[in-house]
């Protein structure tokens, strides 16, 4: 590693030690030995050089237990760069999806209100809940709903507002967010998604196409209706589907 990122890595934890002090905490609860630290280090140097530059999402997905996110069969394979089963049929999204439409999200504007359609395991919400001023997350299936909850608890995290219901109609009570994230794929962006964003909000979410599905980046222009979309890379996600499971 070069002299100046050395010293960036230092500022950056010197920075979260200072402004955000249960952080680090984080790091010391899960008690997972040398070896997964080593792991964890190996994810982050992918993420690097598979083109994730934000420094920031680096730093709170290398701190980021994700290993507690899924269950103990399958907690060894937390840091491998690779989606995981989390029951239900669904999954918990490769870690470079998520950093990717971290990163995405925070190139908008400043983000205090954001919303997450699929909170699932919770990863992505609570790695969005390090960065963001609050998260507003919902979620279809009721077990995957309370689990993730469990996890917030034990991380400490309070900016998290949650949501038992269809995200397909967003939700109206809290807009306008700054940002919203789909972790789930629909056929066509839910209008409701559109109307709740504030003005010069970012939407990032994978849309079913033909053959593939499309990570979608959608800016809406300053106060106006009008929208910028943009496509950025091909992906594979679980599809958003209408309803409830309790
Ligand atoms: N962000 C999650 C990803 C889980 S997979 C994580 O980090 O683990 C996508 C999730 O979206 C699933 O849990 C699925 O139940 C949920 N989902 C699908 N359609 C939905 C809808 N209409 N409303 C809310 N959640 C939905």
């Amino acid at each position: 590693m070069s002299e100046d990122k050395k010293e960036s890595r230092v500022y950056v934890r010197f920075w979260l030690t200072k402004y955000n002090k249960d952080f680090l905490l984080i790091a010391d609860i899960d008690g997972i030995g040398m070896t997964s630290q080593r792991t964890r280090e190996r994810l982050i140097n992918r993420l690097y050089s598979q083109g994730i530059s934000n420094i920031l999402v680096l730093e709170v997905m290398r701190t980021m237990p994700r290993h507690i996110f899924l269950d103990e069969a399958l907690a060894h394979r937390a840091y491998e760069d690779t989606s995981l089963p989390i029951g239900y049929k669904q999954t918990l999204s490769q870690p470079y999806i998520v950093a990717k439409m971290t990163e995405l999200l925070l190139s908008g504007k400043k983000m205090r209100k954001v919303l997450e359609i699929g909170t699932g395991s919770g990863y992505q919400c609570a790695v969005l809940a390090k960065l963001v001023g609050k998260v507003y997350s919902i979620e279809r299936i009721e077990p995957l709903l309370s689990a993730a909850r469990d996890r917030f608890e034990m991380l400490g995290l309070e900016n998290i507002e949650t949501h038992f219901g269809d995200g397909v109609l967003g939700w109206d009570a809290k807009a306008p967010f700054d940002g919203i994230i789909a972790t789930a794929a629909p056929r066509m962006v839910p209008q409701a998604l559109l109307n709740q964003l504030a003005p010069n909000g970012v939407l990032i979410a994978p849309v079913e196409g033909q053959n593939f599905q499309d990570l979608r980046m959608i800016t809406r222009k300053g106060k106006s209706d009008k929208f910028d979309e943009k496509s950025v890379e091909a992906v594979k996600f679980v599809p958003m589907l209408s309803g409830v499971v309790n």
